[in-house]
Parts: C-alpha cells; sequence; structure tokens
C-alpha cells in the first residue's frame, strides 16, 4: 500500500508517533494525571508506577540500571546537561574537552558557550566517509581533557561512529565519554558496558515516540560520574534535573523503544534493502555522489549529492511529491551549504546540493519506487534547464 502524498521521507528530522505508542500514552492524558511525585494517594501511586517501569524499559535496552536514566525534554537538554554538566563539576581536574566537526548544534553549541566561558574545545575533523580516525582522537586526548563527545549515528549523512573503540580509549585515558545516540536508539544496538559508555542522549521523537521527551544515561558506577545540575528546582531525577516528571511522554519513549528493540533486526535488514534500492536507482543518473561511508551507517539512511541542480530548487519540485530534506537549510531564505557535507571536503556547490533520505517504518516498496521515479524526473528537468 503507498502512503499518503507527500511521501515522508524525512525520518532524521522526526518521525510519526506509532499508533501502539499513542495507545499507551492516553491513559496518562486523562484519568491517570498523578503527579509521579505524590506520594500521599493513588493518583500519584500509579503514575510513579508507570514512570518506574518506562525506566526500567530503557536503562535495560542499553544495558544501564534504571537509576542511570535521567529524564529530559529531548537530546537536545540531555547533550546540555552532559556537556555543561561535566564541564562544571570537573573544572579542577581540566578545562579540555573533545568533539568533531560533524556533531549536531546541540553538541557543537554546548561547546561553543563553554568555550566563552574559558574552556578549550577540540573539534576533531573527519575523513571524507564522515568518521573520525581514532588515531586523531588518541593524538588530541590531553591531561586536562575531561569529556569525549561523538556521536553515534550522524543526523545528516547516518553515519556510525566506532564507539567501541572510542569508549575503549576514553577509558583508557580516564577521560569521560559521551555520546548523542538521538539517530541511533532502537535502530542499532547500544551497550553502555560494552561500548565504555559514560553518558548517552536520547530522544523519543526520531523513534516513533513523542517530541519533547528525551533522557541522559548517567554511568553511576565505575567510574561514577559526577554532573552539575543544569535545571534548579523540586530535586526531581536525584536533583540533576528538576520539574515535574511527564509521564505520558515517558510511558510513549518507554513503549517506542520497546517496539523499536522488539523489530529489530529485521526491520533494519528491510529499510537496508530499500534504501539500497534507492540509491540504485539514483545511481542510474549521472553524477550522484554519496556522502557518508557506504555500509557503517543507519540502515534506513541515504544522502546523496546530485551534480548541476541547486538543492532548494530540487526541493520546490519535489514538495508535493516526497518530504525530504537539502543541505541546504533555507533559516534566512539564503541557502547555505551543510556544515557536516563542508566536513567531509565537499565544495560548496555539491554541499549545497544534497538531499537526505531518512527512510522508517512507515514506507513500503512503492514509496521507494515512487519516490525514485519522481527525484530523477525532477533532476533530468532542472538538468534540462540549466544548459
Ligand atoms: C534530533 C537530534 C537532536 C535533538 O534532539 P531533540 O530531542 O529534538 O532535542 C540532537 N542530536 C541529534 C543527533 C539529533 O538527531
Amino acid at each position: 500500500m503507498a502512503s499518503q502524498l507527500p511521501i515522508y521521507l524525512d525520518g532524521h528530522a522526526s518521525t510519526p508517533i506509532d499508533p501502539q505508542v499513542l495507545k499507551a500514552m492516553l491513559p496518562y492524558l486523562s484519568g491517570q494525571f498523578g503527579n509521579p511525585s505524590s506520594q500521599g494517594h493513588c493518583y500519584g501511586w500509579e503514575a510513579a508506577a508507570a514512570v518506574k517501569y518506562a525506566r526500567q524499559t530503557i536503562a535495560e535496552a542499553i544495558h544501564a540500571d534504571p537509576e542511570e536514566i535521567i529524564f529530559t525534554s529531548g537530546a537536545t537538554e540531555a547533550n546540555n546537561l552532559a556537556i555543561k554538566g561535566v564541564a562544571e563539576a570537573y573544572i579542577q581536574r581540566g578545562r579540555h574537552i573533545i568533539t568533531v566537526e560533524t556533531e549536531h548544534p546541540a553538541v557543537l553549541e554546548p561547546c561553543r558557550y563553554l568555550e566563552r566561558l574559558g574552556f578549550e574545545v577540540t573539534y576533531l575533523k573527519v575523513k571524507p566517509d564522515g568518521l573520525i580516525d581514532l588515531q586523531t582522537l588518541a593524538q588530541a586526548l590531553r591531561p586536562d581533557t575531561v569529556l569525549v563527545s561523538v556521536m553515534a549515528a550522524n543526523s545528516e549523512i547516518g553515519v556510525l561512529q566506532p564507539l567501541t573503540e572510542i569508549g575503549a580509549l576514553c577509558r583508557t585515558h580516564q577521560v569521560l565519554f559521551h555520546t548523542d545516540a538521538a539517530q541511533a536508539i532502537g535502530k542499532i544496538a547500544l551497550d553502555v558496558e560494552a561500548m565504555s559508555i559514560d553518558l548517552m542522549s536520547l530522544t523519543a521523537h526520531k523513534l516513533y515516540g513523542p517530541k519533547g521527551i528525551g533522557a541522559l544515561y548517567v554511568r553511576r558506577r565505575s567510574p561514577r560520574v559526577q554532573l552539575a545540575p543544569q535545571m534548579h528546582g523540586g530535586e526531581q531525577e536525584r536533583g540533576v534535573r528538576s520539574g515535574t516528571l511527564a509521564t505520558h511522554q515517558i510511558v510513549g519513549f518507554a513503549k517506542a523503544i520497546a517496539l523499536g528493540l522488539a523489530e529489530q533486526p529485521q526491520e533494519g535488514e528491510r529499510l537496508r534493502l530499500l534504501r539500497d534500492r534507492l540509491y540504485a536507482h539514483l545511481q542510474t543518473l549521472d553524477g550522484i555522489h554519496l556522502n557518508g561511508h557506504l555500509t557503517q551507517r543507519l540502515p534506513g539512511s541515504l544522502n546523496v549529492s546530485i551534480e548541476g541542480v541547486e538543492g532548494a530548487a530540487l526541493l520546490l519540485g519535489l514538495r508535493s511529491a516526497i518530504a525530504v530534506s537539502s543541505g541546504s537549510a533555507c533559516a534566512s531564505g539564503a541557502a547555505k551549504p551543510s556544515p557536516v557535507l563542508l566536513a567531509l571536503g565537499r565544495d560548496h556547490k555539491l554541499a549545497s546540493a544534497s538531499l537526505r533520505f531518512g527512510i522508517g517504518r512507515f514506507n513500503t516498496l512503492e514509496d521507494i519506487e515512487t519516490a525514485a521515479a519522481q527525484i530523477m524526473l525532477a533532476v533530468q528537468s532542472l538538468r534540462r534547464g540549466a544548459s
């Protein structure tokens, strides 16, 4: 069955809520409305029990303990809490942080903020395939380095960084390792023990859960990570993140993760086949350049630069048929090439003529065939107009 138009292929930006997730959430938006912190009556107890169960589900999914999960409003807040919280708590030990040029703004901007406060940040370059070089990371480590922050899966090009190797390196040097796993959770296996991860940011809305909920995993043992709270108030989440817990969001988040785990790895294989099919179609056009490593990437993720077209014009031509995103963000009306694609070494022209596809749970083979046909028509028509 084909999806409604335009066909949604922008799963890196957000995803629709799975009907099962919505169903799990609804009781907590009506009858079971209690505050999980209210310990004097059954409304509070019911909410607290739901939060407890959700916390367990999420912890198990990443091989953590429930007390190591701190709920936040999403991955942006989790990244801010991890980076600023560690920087503040470990200021006596050092003021140097290492991250990567291709990180999400929710990592880069807290780092830039810390630089204005006197911290030093090293922004690692990536190889042309989007992956970091472990040797370069090893060389960047200093005695005053307190944190390394490297994302699990890139939000534009989908590449998967070598978490296990990075974690091992950080552990050897006794430097904390944070990973932004907003795009990765539920799609690839994440294990905070096997990967030596000390802090991990999660969000629900890239995994068929609601917007406005996420979590930060914070290691409690060997080592016990110290974190300075960035939100002060009623001391929820053991004082690390104050604010009334959003029971319905938390329940939906856990359901989304449980569904994601249950469908793996079969769903990953299905998405990989759809993705490869789309890429095979696009490759029949001349001048198609894959952005990011061919196989070391999320199964539903594809990013290509297309010679001889303008990214903005291409999106305009496609918008009634498919919903995708381009490397050219049009915040001010001016097309701006993607910093991630520039970091891969793409020139301005190719960096601003890219399409990012995030194929997901509700996409069918028919969607992919339709999308491919529409893109090929649009590219050919734009190229004819240009010549
Ligand atoms: C979407 C995304 C974020 C932001 O998450 P929110 O929950 O929307 O705040 C952060 N990092 C990455 C890699 C993302 O893809």
